[in-house]
């Protein structure tokens, strides 16, 4: 069976979303076709057009936002002293949502990654290193994942870091190898990051 092209067309872009195969870009397709009206549409474009040009990433931590600096940078009621290292911005959705952690924030968006070709010069850590010598830093807690990679960027900041006089610490994973910090529940999180160890 052929579909029209302009529905081809259209699944094809759904299926560019991560964890979209076929059948569920089918769905979405359709329910647009059938489901959403001309005012529908107009928001839902004009909303991918207005995401993809105000967003930047915070030029501090590496964060999303849509300022010139993002909302918890900004904010002179969070302890400076401290900074959560996470891969990514929904890192920081996640331990927010827990509602414990009222330090700041480091997004590497991304871990070193040998075999992918990704060094420390490829994910956000030059500003990770501007921060630790004009800030009043003293502590670093590292939340990336418990994968190889997040292990090997944790040892390299670590490294960079150990002369300096700031504590570095890990957060305290009782969670399994690998799990992705999104997955885990609130209360989860707000023991993994009291129980952080130094490293
Ligand atoms: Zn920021």
């Amino acid at each position: 069976m052929v579909l029209p092209k302009a529905l081809e067309e259209l699944i094809d872009e759904f299926k560019k979303f991560p964890g979209v195969g076929r059948k569920t870009a089918e769905r979405y397709a359709l329910f647009t076709i059938n489901k959403l009206n001309d005012e529908d549409i107009h928001q839902f474009t004009s909303a991918l057009i207005s995401a993809k040009t105000k967003i930047i990433k915070c030029p501090t931590c590496g964060h999303l936002t849509d300022e010139d600096l993002c909302s918890i940078c900004k904010n002179k009621n969070r302890d400076q002293s401290i900074i959560l290292v996470v891969e990514k911005p929904t890192d920081v959705f996640s331990i927010e949502k827990s509602g414990e952690y009222k330090g700041l924030y480091h997004v590497l968006n991304g871990v070193i990654s040998p075999m992918d070709g990704l060094g420390p010069d490829d994910i956000n850590l030059a500003s990770l290193w501007t921060r630790v010598i004009n800030e009043s830093v003293k502590e670093i807690i590292i939340a990336t994942s418990s994968t190889p990679e997040g292990e090997t960027t944790a040892l390299y900041i670590k490294r960079i870091v150990q002369d300096m006089d700031i504590l570095v610490s890990r957060i305290g994973y009782g969670m399994p190898v690998g799990l992705n910090l999104e997955y885990a529940d609130d209360l989860t999180l707000s023991k993994a990051i009291e129980n952080r160890k130094k490293l």
